[in-house]
Protein backbone atom coordinates (compact mmCIF):
# COMPACT_ATOMS: atom_id res chain seq x y z
CA UNK A 1 0.00 0.00 0.00
CA UNK A 2 1.40 3.58 -0.82
CA UNK A 3 1.11 5.78 2.14
CA UNK A 4 2.99 8.53 1.08
CA UNK A 5 0.94 11.79 0.84
CA UNK A 6 1.31 13.41 -2.88
CA UNK A 7 2.93 16.88 -2.53
CA UNK A 8 -0.39 18.54 -2.96
CA UNK A 9 -1.96 16.85 0.52
CA UNK A 10 1.61 17.49 2.09
CA UNK A 11 0.77 21.25 1.53
CA UNK A 12 -2.87 20.96 1.89
CA UNK A 13 -2.30 19.17 5.32
CA UNK A 14 0.55 21.93 6.05
CA UNK A 15 -1.52 24.62 5.05
CA UNK A 16 -4.65 23.40 6.81
CA UNK A 17 -2.79 22.88 10.41
CA UNK A 18 -1.31 26.75 9.73
CA UNK A 19 -5.29 27.75 9.18
CA UNK A 20 -6.02 26.60 12.35
CA UNK A 21 -3.54 28.22 14.19
CA UNK A 22 -4.22 31.20 12.76
CA UNK A 23 -8.06 30.76 13.81
CA UNK A 24 -6.86 30.08 17.40
CA UNK A 25 -5.21 33.17 17.71
CA UNK A 26 -7.99 35.43 16.11
CA UNK A 27 -10.39 33.72 18.08
CA UNK A 28 -8.11 34.73 21.63
CA UNK A 29 -7.81 38.08 20.27
CA UNK A 30 -11.51 38.51 19.92
CA UNK A 31 -10.97 38.62 15.95
CA UNK A 32 -12.81 37.43 12.38
CA UNK A 33 -10.02 34.31 11.31
CA UNK A 34 -11.38 35.74 7.79
CA UNK A 35 -9.71 38.66 8.42
CA UNK A 36 -6.51 37.14 7.97
CA UNK A 37 -4.94 36.04 4.60
CA UNK A 38 -2.48 33.59 4.79
CA UNK A 39 0.24 34.51 1.70
CA UNK A 40 2.34 31.41 1.34
CA UNK A 41 6.20 32.26 0.55
CA UNK A 42 6.93 29.99 -2.05
CA UNK A 43 10.43 32.01 -2.29
CA UNK A 44 13.25 29.22 -3.67
CA UNK A 45 10.82 26.19 -4.39
CA UNK A 46 10.25 25.51 -7.54
CA UNK A 47 7.21 25.75 -9.86
CA UNK A 48 6.03 22.29 -9.15
CA UNK A 49 5.68 22.77 -5.93
CA UNK A 50 4.11 26.46 -6.15
CA UNK A 51 1.68 24.25 -8.53
CA UNK A 52 1.16 22.23 -5.82
CA UNK A 53 0.07 24.58 -3.51
CA UNK A 54 -2.19 25.85 -5.89
CA UNK A 55 -3.90 22.98 -6.10
CA UNK A 56 -3.77 22.76 -2.51
CA UNK A 57 -5.95 25.76 -2.55
CA UNK A 58 -3.40 28.38 -1.61
CA UNK A 59 -3.97 31.71 -3.82
CA UNK A 60 -1.95 33.90 -2.41
CA UNK A 61 1.71 33.76 -2.63
CA UNK A 62 5.15 35.40 -1.71
CA UNK A 63 8.53 36.28 -3.71
CA UNK A 64 11.79 37.62 -2.56
CA UNK A 65 13.61 38.28 -5.79
CA UNK A 66 12.09 39.96 -8.99
CA UNK A 67 14.09 37.31 -10.97
CA UNK A 68 12.04 34.19 -9.59
CA UNK A 69 9.00 36.21 -9.38
CA UNK A 70 9.19 36.67 -13.43
CA UNK A 71 9.68 33.25 -13.91
CA UNK A 72 7.12 31.51 -11.56
CA UNK A 73 4.98 34.41 -13.10
CA UNK A 74 5.40 33.21 -16.61
CA UNK A 75 3.36 30.12 -15.64
CA UNK A 76 1.19 30.83 -12.89
CA UNK A 77 0.14 34.56 -13.82
CA UNK A 78 -1.28 36.70 -10.78
CA UNK A 79 -4.15 38.90 -10.98
CA UNK A 80 -2.00 41.50 -12.61
CA UNK A 81 -1.39 39.51 -15.52
CA UNK A 82 -4.75 38.37 -15.47
CA UNK A 83 -4.66 34.77 -13.50
CA UNK A 84 -6.41 33.52 -10.57
CA UNK A 85 -3.54 33.77 -7.66
CA UNK A 86 -1.72 37.19 -6.17
CA UNK A 87 1.51 37.02 -6.47
CA UNK A 88 3.22 39.31 -3.13
CA UNK A 89 7.00 41.01 -3.19
CA UNK A 90 7.95 40.30 0.64
CA UNK A 91 11.71 41.24 -0.12
CA UNK A 92 13.82 44.42 -0.65
CA UNK A 93 14.46 45.76 -3.65
CA UNK A 94 16.81 47.29 -5.78
CA UNK A 95 15.75 50.16 -7.73
CA UNK A 96 17.28 48.60 -11.00
CA UNK A 97 14.74 45.57 -10.34
CA UNK A 98 11.90 47.78 -10.12
CA UNK A 99 10.63 47.08 -13.46
CA UNK A 100 9.88 43.19 -13.09
CA UNK A 101 8.05 43.82 -9.70
CA UNK A 102 6.26 47.01 -11.14
CA UNK A 103 5.17 44.75 -13.93
CA UNK A 104 3.84 41.42 -12.12
CA UNK A 105 3.52 41.89 -8.14
CA UNK A 106 -0.02 41.98 -6.84
CA UNK A 107 1.23 43.59 -3.71
CA UNK A 108 4.79 45.10 -3.02
CA UNK A 109 5.40 44.96 1.01
CA UNK A 110 8.63 46.48 1.14
CA UNK A 111 8.69 50.02 -0.28
CA UNK A 112 11.27 51.98 2.31
CA UNK A 113 12.04 54.90 0.26
CA UNK A 114 11.40 57.78 -1.78
CA UNK A 115 13.69 56.68 -4.19
CA UNK A 116 11.99 53.32 -4.61
CA UNK A 117 8.74 54.66 -4.65
CA UNK A 118 9.51 56.96 -7.73
CA UNK A 119 11.43 54.28 -9.35
CA UNK A 120 7.94 51.78 -8.66
CA UNK A 121 6.07 54.42 -10.04
CA UNK A 122 7.81 55.67 -13.30
CA UNK A 123 8.32 51.69 -13.96
CA UNK A 124 4.22 50.54 -12.87
CA UNK A 125 2.98 54.15 -14.87
CA UNK A 126 5.35 52.21 -18.11
CA UNK A 127 3.61 49.02 -17.26
CA UNK A 128 0.01 51.01 -17.62
CA UNK A 129 -1.01 49.45 -14.04
CA UNK A 130 -1.35 51.13 -10.32
CA UNK A 131 1.00 49.09 -8.32
CA UNK A 132 -0.75 48.44 -4.50
CA UNK A 133 2.22 48.82 -2.09
CA UNK A 134 3.29 48.73 1.92
CA UNK A 135 5.53 50.46 3.50
CA UNK A 136 8.17 48.92 5.14
CA UNK A 137 8.77 49.82 9.02
CA UNK A 138 11.66 48.81 11.00
CA UNK A 139 10.16 47.47 14.11
CA UNK A 140 13.53 44.96 15.32
CA UNK A 141 16.80 46.96 15.25
CA UNK A 142 18.28 44.21 14.49
CA UNK A 143 17.15 44.84 10.85
CA UNK A 144 18.55 47.81 10.59
CA UNK A 145 19.15 47.90 6.85
CA UNK A 146 15.18 47.20 5.85
CA UNK A 147 12.24 49.61 6.59
CA UNK A 148 11.57 53.06 7.63
CA UNK A 149 11.40 53.82 11.26
CA UNK A 150 8.14 54.18 13.01
CA UNK A 151 8.50 57.98 13.19
CA UNK A 152 9.41 58.56 9.48
CA UNK A 153 6.20 56.45 8.48
CA UNK A 154 3.49 58.70 8.21
CA UNK A 155 5.91 60.71 5.84
CA UNK A 156 6.73 58.53 3.25
CA UNK A 157 3.25 57.41 3.31
CA UNK A 158 2.48 60.63 2.70
CA UNK A 159 5.11 60.76 -0.18
CA UNK A 160 3.77 57.36 -1.51
CA UNK A 161 0.66 58.39 -1.86
CA UNK A 162 1.43 61.46 -3.81
CA UNK A 163 2.50 58.69 -6.69
CA UNK A 164 0.01 58.26 -9.50
CA UNK A 165 1.07 54.88 -10.17
CA UNK A 166 1.06 54.01 -6.84
CA UNK A 167 -1.44 52.43 -4.30
CA UNK A 168 -0.56 52.84 -0.83
CA UNK A 169 -2.30 50.20 1.47
CA UNK A 170 -0.99 49.65 4.47
CA UNK A 171 2.47 48.62 6.31
CA UNK A 172 4.67 45.52 6.85
CA UNK A 173 6.90 44.44 9.71
CA UNK A 174 9.53 41.91 10.85
CA UNK A 175 10.48 40.87 14.11
CA UNK A 176 13.24 40.04 15.38
CA UNK A 177 13.99 36.17 15.01
CA UNK A 178 13.79 34.70 19.01
CA UNK A 179 14.30 31.08 20.24
CA UNK A 180 11.94 30.99 23.16
CA UNK A 181 8.58 31.69 24.35
CA UNK A 182 9.45 34.11 26.36
CA UNK A 183 10.86 36.51 23.76
CA UNK A 184 8.33 35.76 21.74
CA UNK A 185 6.56 37.70 24.59
CA UNK A 186 9.35 40.58 25.83
CA UNK A 187 10.60 41.11 21.82
CA UNK A 188 8.39 40.21 19.54
CA UNK A 189 4.74 41.25 20.91
CA UNK A 190 5.78 44.69 21.35
CA UNK A 191 7.29 44.94 18.18
CA UNK A 192 4.45 44.35 16.50
CA UNK A 193 2.29 46.24 19.07
CA UNK A 194 4.79 49.18 17.98
CA UNK A 195 3.23 48.42 14.16
CA UNK A 196 0.11 48.07 14.74
CA UNK A 197 0.09 51.65 16.63
CA UNK A 198 1.79 53.13 13.53
CA UNK A 199 -1.38 51.61 11.88
CA UNK A 200 -3.73 53.22 13.57
CA UNK A 201 -1.77 56.44 13.74
CA UNK A 202 -1.50 56.56 9.74
CA UNK A 203 -2.20 59.93 8.53
CA UNK A 204 -3.90 57.66 4.99
CA UNK A 205 -6.85 55.07 5.47
CA UNK A 206 -4.80 51.83 5.33
CA UNK A 207 -6.37 48.34 5.18
CA UNK A 208 -3.10 46.05 5.49
CA UNK A 209 -1.12 45.11 8.53
CA UNK A 210 1.21 42.65 7.41
CA UNK A 211 2.85 40.96 9.93
CA UNK A 212 4.59 37.40 11.07
CA UNK A 213 6.21 34.60 10.04
CA UNK A 214 6.01 31.10 10.61
CA UNK A 215 8.33 31.65 14.04
CA UNK A 216 5.38 34.36 15.40
CA UNK A 217 2.44 34.64 13.26
CA UNK A 218 0.35 33.82 15.91
CA UNK A 219 1.70 36.98 17.93
CA UNK A 220 1.08 38.67 15.07
CA UNK A 221 -2.09 37.63 14.31
CA UNK A 222 -3.11 38.59 18.18
CA UNK A 223 -1.96 42.18 17.72
CA UNK A 224 -4.22 42.62 14.52
CA UNK A 225 -2.36 41.24 11.39
CA UNK A 226 -3.92 41.23 8.42
CA UNK A 227 -1.89 39.29 6.16
CA UNK A 228 0.60 36.56 7.28
CA UNK A 229 3.66 35.81 5.60
CA UNK A 230 4.53 32.13 6.12
CA UNK A 231 7.29 30.05 4.24
CA UNK A 232 8.98 27.19 6.44
CA UNK A 233 4.96 26.22 8.02
CA UNK A 234 3.41 25.59 5.10
CA UNK A 235 6.34 24.15 2.49
CA UNK A 236 8.88 22.80 5.35
CA UNK A 237 12.59 24.02 5.14
CA UNK A 238 14.04 26.14 2.10
C1 LIG B 1 11.13 34.43 3.78
C2 LIG B 1 10.24 35.47 4.33
C3 LIG B 1 9.08 35.11 5.04
C4 LIG B 1 8.70 33.69 5.38
O1 LIG B 1 9.60 33.19 6.34
P1 LIG B 1 9.31 31.82 7.13
O2 LIG B 1 10.08 32.00 8.40
O3 LIG B 1 9.84 30.73 6.28
O4 LIG B 1 7.87 31.71 7.38
C5 LIG B 1 8.25 36.14 5.47
N1 LIG B 1 8.55 37.44 5.24
C6 LIG B 1 9.66 37.81 4.57
C7 LIG B 1 9.92 39.26 4.37
C8 LIG B 1 10.55 36.84 4.12
O5 LIG B 1 11.65 37.22 3.47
Amino acid sequence: MDTTLSLTDAIAARADAVRQRIAAAAERAGRDPDAVTLVAVSKTFPLEVVRAAVDAGLRDLGENRASELVEKVATLPGAADGGQVRWHFVGSLQRNKARDVAAHADLFHALDSVRLANALDRRAAQAGRVLPVLVQVNISDEDAKHGVPPAEVAALLREADRREHLEVRGLMGMAAFVDTPDELESVVRPAFRTLRRSFEDAPLDLSVLSMGMSGDFEVAVEEGATHVRVGTAVFGPR
